[in-house]
């Protein structure tokens, strides 16, 4: 393998930069010839692909989104897309292919691997959605902007002695409300994998009130309900009306933590060594602290399960 390509797809997350770093700083150390492809899949149709050096990759360790930008890309979808991408990546000689995404973005380059590219995926998105992995690049920032809105919240929340509703992203995961959720001691989080139980947080909202609590925190995951129809809900069995903060987009930007910059230079590293191995249509996870790689089909084929253990904790300290 002497030529080797690196693509940030779907959403973005930080410590895609940290990620699309180490996989070309790594590449220049093994003397591999490494090029970055603009706006995911669409640069590889569009040709838009640069060789990189060690200062194209220079002072964006610190920074939040892609600096190759990211892209969905509905052309690549179809045959005639995907041929004339590999197209494009054989007249370079680009035997290897480096993906950094989410589950789409792994699909596709299960796809590129079938048409004779090599190519291995880094998980990048702050849903923490992917089943095979503890952690994907990005949830650590996530829920840490989420943590800040939260702790901001909760002093209006207590001045004014109400309930609020936070919404939070991820998909059809729980993760980024739980962990932000038990971090910033909110008093019921409600998550996609259990069905919302109205009447346990009308109940809790008011033993709260009963022994002088100023405020409740709800964390809501977007893939568990919605806010508006839980606040009207919530009017008929306390009599209050919730306030609704929806976080929004701020939640997929900001400087990644050292946790993920740690991450994504962990897995770059990886990348390239499983590439090196010729190693093929794999993705990079991490299990306990140890990075690991597995089968794409394999890891696609798994279902993300909520950390019962963490899950019931909240409970418990929600008291
Ligand atoms: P993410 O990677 O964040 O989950 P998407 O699901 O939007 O984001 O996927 C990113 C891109 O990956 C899509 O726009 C498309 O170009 C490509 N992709 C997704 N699913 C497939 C598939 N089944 N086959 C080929 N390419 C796919």
């Amino acid at each position: 393998m002497k030529n080797v390509a690196v693509l940030t797809s779907g959403g973005d997350s930080p410590g895609m930069n940290a990620a699309i770093r180490a996989v070309v700083r790594t590449g220049l150390y093994y003397n591999l010839n490494i090029f970055g492809v603009k706006k995911g899949y669409e640069g590889l149709l569009s040709n838009d692909i640069k060789k990189m050096n060690a200062s194209s990759v220079g002072d964006i360790i610190h920074k939040g989104g892609t600096f190759l930008k990211t892209s969905r890309s509905e052309e690549f979808m179809t045959e005639n897309g995907r041929k004339k991408a590999v197209e494009n990546l054989k007249t370079r000689n680009i035997e290897g292919l480096v993906v950094i995404g989410g589950d789409g973005s792994f699909r596709g380059a299960q796809t590129l691997s079938r048409e004779g590219i090599a190519t291995i995926g880094i998980p990048g998105t702050i849903d923490n959605d992917l089943a095979y992995t503890d952690f994907t690049i990005g949830f650590d920032t996530a829920v840490n902007t989420v943590l800040e809105a939260v702790t901001k919240i909760r002093d209006t929340s207590t001045s004014h002695e109400k309930t609020t509703i936070i919404e939070v992203m991820g998909r059809y995961c729980g993760d980024l409300a739980l962990y932000a959720g038990i971090c910033g001691g909110a008093e019921s989080i409600i998550v996609p994998e259990d069905p919302l139980h109205i009447d346990e947080i009308a109940g809790r909202i008011n033993k709260g009130k009963e022994r002088g609590k100023l405020h409740h925190i709800i964390m809501l995951a977007e893939g568990a309900g919605d806010a508006k129809s839980l606040q009207k809900d919530l009017i008929d069995k306390t009599g209050e009306s919730a306030r609704i903060s929806v976080l929004g987009f701020i939640q997929r930007g900001g400087d990644p933590t050292a946790g993920d910059r740690l991450l994504a230079s962990r897995m770059g590293v990886k990348a390239v060594e499983e590439l090196l191995k010729f190693n093929s249509s794999k993705v990079i996870g991490v299990r306990n602290n140890q990075l690991f790689s597995e089968d794409i089909d394999q890891a696609l084929g798994k279902k993300k399960a909520l950390d019962t253990s963490i899950y019931s904790m909240a409970e418990i300290l929600s008291l």
